[in-house]
């Protein structure tokens, strides 16, 4: 078992007691410590780069007050940065979805292949007939996978909402248009589009999610995100990130026993609030997130 960061920070600093203040000296030697932790956390190093940074910053003249040790004192440093990181300070509005002011409010959902797409949109179906009262209408553009539609299909009836068919035949724009005209007629509050994922990004995908972005002009846009993957976390939101204008993010699979650094990763690279964590494979498995907890999973 490896020792959580204050106990590896203690250890640095059983030679600092009395010392008041957290100085360039005894700052970098926990640095690294931290570093270290955030990569073994598989935070992705340009994420760790700026993030260490940052706390050296906040960190150097720190007062440490009489009870505390300098280590504690940066640890305490380093939890109050990676929250505010994490979306802390955005506070809990952070975490709601936006509605369309005219609905269908439409939600279009991106990411690779097996990341818990189809799953969040059962979730989320779920959560916005239950809590929110909304009737919801989703539909799958994957016409790759006939699976994929099905899955959706089924995911869609477990949670009782209701579900427009397509085709392996159809073209996405068209089914998302299909899907609109279909919830604008049938008053649905909510339409959740889900799409192709490949197992790599690539750029006919990318030119894919962003032409039904075009066509329907989602309010939410989430990008899901496995919390299990690691320094690919990185490179993956970026293509995202850059294809689409991302609302959100959904990170899933927090249920593992991944500490969850790709959360940083995607964070640094689109600055874009993670709204929910997928908790479990069940349907009910879907939380807002909670940016403090998260951080001190990051930091073990
Ligand atoms: P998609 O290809 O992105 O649509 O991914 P799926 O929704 O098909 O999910 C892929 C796998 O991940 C399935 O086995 C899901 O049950 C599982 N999954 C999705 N979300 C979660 C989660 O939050 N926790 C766990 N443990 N498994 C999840």
């Amino acid at each position: 078992m490896l020792d959580n960061l204050t106990q590896r920070l203690a250890k640095v600093v059983k030679t600092m007691r009395g010392e008041a203040r957290l100085t360039e000296a005894n700052t970098a030697e926990m640095l690294r410590e931290v570093r270290l932790a955030l990569l073994e956390a598989d935070v992705a190093l340009p994420a760790v780069r700026e993030f260490i940074g940052k706390v050296k910053e906040k960190a150097l003249g720190e007062e440490v007050l009489s009870s505390l040790t300098p280590g504690q004192a940066l640890v305490g440093v380093v939890q109050r940065e990676l929250g505010a990181l994490m979306g802390a300070d955005l506070g809990p509005e952070a975490t709601q979805l936006s509605f369309a002011q005219q609905p269908p409010a439409i939600i279009l959902m991106a990411g690779l292949q097996g990341v818990g797409k189809t799953t969040t949109v059962g979730k989320l179906a779920k959560y916005l007939r239950e809590e929110k009262k909304k009737k919801v209408l989703t539909v799958s553009a994957d016409v790759y996978r006939p699976a994929a539609i099905a899955q959706l299909q089924s995911v869609t009836g477990q949670v009782g909402a209701d579900f427009f068919p397509s085709t392996a035949q159809d073209k996405p724009v068209d089914i998302a248009l299909a899907a609109l005209d279909w919830a604008k007629k049938h008053y649905h509050d909510v339409l959740i589009i889900d799409t192709a994922g490949r197992l790599g990004v690539d750029e006919e995908m990318m030119k894919e999610i962003a032409a039904v972005h075009g066509a329907v002009k989602p309010v939410e846009t989430l990008f899901v995100v496995d919390a299990m993957l690691g320094q690919d976390a990185i490179n993956t939101a970026k293509a995202f990130n850059d294809a689409l204008p991302l609302t959100g993010i959904v990170l899933t699979k927090l249920d593992g026993d991944s500490r969850g650094g790709a959360a940083l990763s995607v964070r640094h690279i689109t600055g874009k609030p993670i709204k929910f964590a997928g908790v479990s494979e069940k349907l009910d498995g879907l939380e807002a997130f909670d940016p403090t907890r998260m951080a001190s999973r990051i930091l073990g």
